[in-house]
């Protein structure tokens, strides 16, 4: 199988492709309106197909696609988004040096550092990239976390893409007390959970990998009290 393609909520979709050459699912994510169709990252350029096929099976195509956001500028978020030639394409000024896109003028390099943006309240969370930020899309209460939090190369939960996925909390929350998050970028880490922290979502739509339902707020404050035991030492 090439990729998944599921509902997260009513009118949200993950598309999760499987990419051999890196061994991990690369996700992106639609939100379907009456005003058209928000992109939340692309997956790479060889994933552009898949984009199109998932949109197609709603009834929907790429010309649909009115905006387009990028969580940071890695490839596997921002290549594909050549596609939406009628979308407005954001990303964080803090990626405008590392963008791995072929014409980064087509970019608006405007998301707040917090603050609101269109119907999404945007956090960055200086993790992973300068410029990584997770919205949280008031509307709809899913939050989106980019690589900030995600499951780069992990199993699926035996329960499927989008569930609770109770043991890729507890695989990540062993990663990190084994050190997964490398010391000096720890505190980088837990600043950016404090500031997602209060959003009280759904849903955790991660850059790869697992769709986390319920309970986001539980497993946030989980991390950060394992993390900050872990500044202790
Ligand atoms: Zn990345
Ligand atoms: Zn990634």
């Amino acid at each position: 199988m090439n990729y998944i393609f599921e509902n997260v909520t009513k009118n949200v979709f993950v598309l999760a492709v499987w990419d051999s050459s890196w061994n991990s699912y690369n996700n992106c994510y639609f939100i379907v309106e009456d005003h058209g169709v928000t992109v939340i990252d692309s997956g790479k350029l060889q994933h552009a197909k898949y984009i199109e096929e998932a949109l197609y099976s709603i009834g929907k195509s790429v010309e649909d696609v009115v905006l387009f956001i990028a969580t940071h500028g890695h490839e596997d978020h921002v290549q594909s988004a050549a596609l939406f030639t009628k979308a407005k394409k954001f990303i964080h000024p803090n990626e405008k040096n590392m963008i791995e896109y072929p014409e980064p003028e087509q970019f608006h390099y405007e998301l707040p550092d917090q603050g609101i943006f269109r119907d999404f309240d945007c956090q960055l969370v200086g993790y992973h990239t300068p410029g990584s930020v997770i919205f949280y899309h008031r509307p709809t209460q899913v939050l989106f976390t980019g690589d900030f939090l995600c499951f780069f190369g992990d199993p699926l939960s035996a329960d499927g893409i989008v569930s609770e996925g109770n043991e890729l909390r507890e695989a990540w929350l062993d990663y990190l007390k084994e050190g997964g998050v490398p010391k000096e970028q720890l505190p980088a880490f837990l600043e950016g959970l404090k500031t997602i922290q209060p959003f009280d979502s759904i849903a955790i739509c991660t850059g790869h990998g697992g769709v986390l339902v319920g309970e986001s707020k539980e497993f946030v404050t989980e991390l950060l009290k394992v993390g900050n035991s872990l500044l202790l030492f």
